[in-house]
């Protein structure tokens, strides 16, 4: 790469070396690079054609980017209720949600924790809605044995700094599919066909990547297999050491998935322990397992700028217009609310092994045993 005339991403050799490298981790026909995970789901919404008004369906618990570019494209996001202890879309709940303006579902895999797939894809098809994966925290997993990514009409991944692999910051997203795989190279690079030319027929911005970070993600791809597979490991393992002690729920994860613990998330029920969540976290730093109570503070809508619907200098044009009627100091997620108050966080990373994580199982066992209510 240093010897390179060029450091532009069309037609650079490291481009197209990471994203031979990104197509047999995640086997999809187009994809194409670009600077951030809030990038590519931004590119995703573009090429699901979200417009002034239309709903798209997502998690309250994820990354801000997550909705970044539905707001940006003047469309609603609507957030839907989550499983107790998978911490993902609830299906039931995504259904019940459904209106004649809803558009696209995007599904995070929290945690790398692949979402309920077939029930939301179900779902999707029925009411012709694009099923967009947000696979940011998802680098490596599987669902029922397929890569993660390849069952939804899109898919989309971030390289930022605490990812599974990264560069910094950087994004990919991809598709198979011949209607929005196409699109994905223009609304990526602001707009602009490199294969067809013809002018500015669309509308985006400037979201390139360039090659010295696609350089290294071709790398990091080389090791993605073994990380994902230690992450997998540890976090069953964390799981298998916990069941069953009273109070304590563990991260659910499908039996025929691979999750691959960007972080592993238990939670316990307050009702079972003489003590609250912060003295719990405290007690399991005090017998050697550091862990963070939550993770964000509030599901999404509850932040300011939600409920104050001041996305655009203070305003919201959509809603202004009369194009949603949607009030997010109305929204209601009650599980989303309850599992971020009562959730535990335990750092997963590839460089730990089977000894340390079962020392914090055991501290675990021992902060839940003494303070059992
Ligand atoms: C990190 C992340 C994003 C955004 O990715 P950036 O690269 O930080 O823009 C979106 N969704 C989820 C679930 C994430 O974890």
């Amino acid at each position: 790469m240093l010897q390179q005339q060029d450091l532009f991403y069309w037609k650079g050799p490291q481009t197209a070396l990471m994203l031979q490298r990104f197509k047999e981790v995640c086997p999809v026909k187009y994809a194409q690079s670009c600077s951030s995970g809030t990038a590519a789901l931004h590119i995703a919404v573009l090429a699901a054609g979200i417009g002034p008004g239309d709903e798209v369906i997502t998690a309250p618990i994820t990354d801000i980017g997550t909705v970044i570019g539905v707001i940006y494209q003047q469309g609603v996001p609507v957030f839907a209720d989550l499983g107790a202890s998978t911490y993902n879309l609830d299906p039931a709940d995504v259904e019940r949600r459904i209106t004649p303006k809803t558009k696209a579902i995007i599904a995070v895999h929290l945690c790398g924790n692949p979402c309920d797939l077939r029930a939301l894809k179900a779902i999707a098809d029925k009411h012709k809605l694009v099923l967009i994966e947000d696979s940011c925290q998802a680098w490596g997993a599987k669902y029922h044995g397929r890569p993660i990514g390849t069952v939804g009409d899109m898919t989309c991944f971030s390289l930022q700094n605490t990812k599974h692999i990264t560069c910094g910051d950087g994004g990919i997203v991809g598709s198979s599919d011949e209607r929005f795989g196409p699109l994905l190279q223009k609304f990526g690079d602001k707009g602009f066909d490199r294969i067809k030319g013809g002018g500015f027929q669309a509308f985006s911005t400037n979201y390139r990547m360039s090659e010295p970070q696609a350089a290294v993600v071709a790398a990091q791809l080389t090791r993605l297999e073994d990380i994902a597979a230690q992450r997998a490991r540890l976090g069953n393992l964390l799981t298998e050491k916990i069941s069953g002690l009273p109070g304590v729920m563990p991260h659910q994860v499908h039996p025929e998935d691979r999750c691959v613990y960007w972080f592993y998330f238990f939670r316990i029920q307050p009702e079972a322990f003489r003590c609250d969540r912060a003295q719990f976290v405290k007690a399991l730093a005090a017998e050697g397992a550091p862990c963070s109570a939550g993770y964000i503070a509030v599901p999404l809508h509850r932040e300011p700028v939600f409920q104050q619907h001041g996305f655009f200098a203070g305003h919201w044009p959509v809603r202004e217009f009369g194009l949603t009627t949607m009030d997010y100091s109305k929204h209601q997620t009650p599980e989303a609310e309850a599992i971020l108050r009562t959730g535990i966080r335990v750092t997963i990373h590839e460089g730990m092994n089977e000894q340390y994580i079962a020392g914090v199982a055991e501290a675990i066992r021992k902060v839940a045993r003494h303070y059992a209510a």
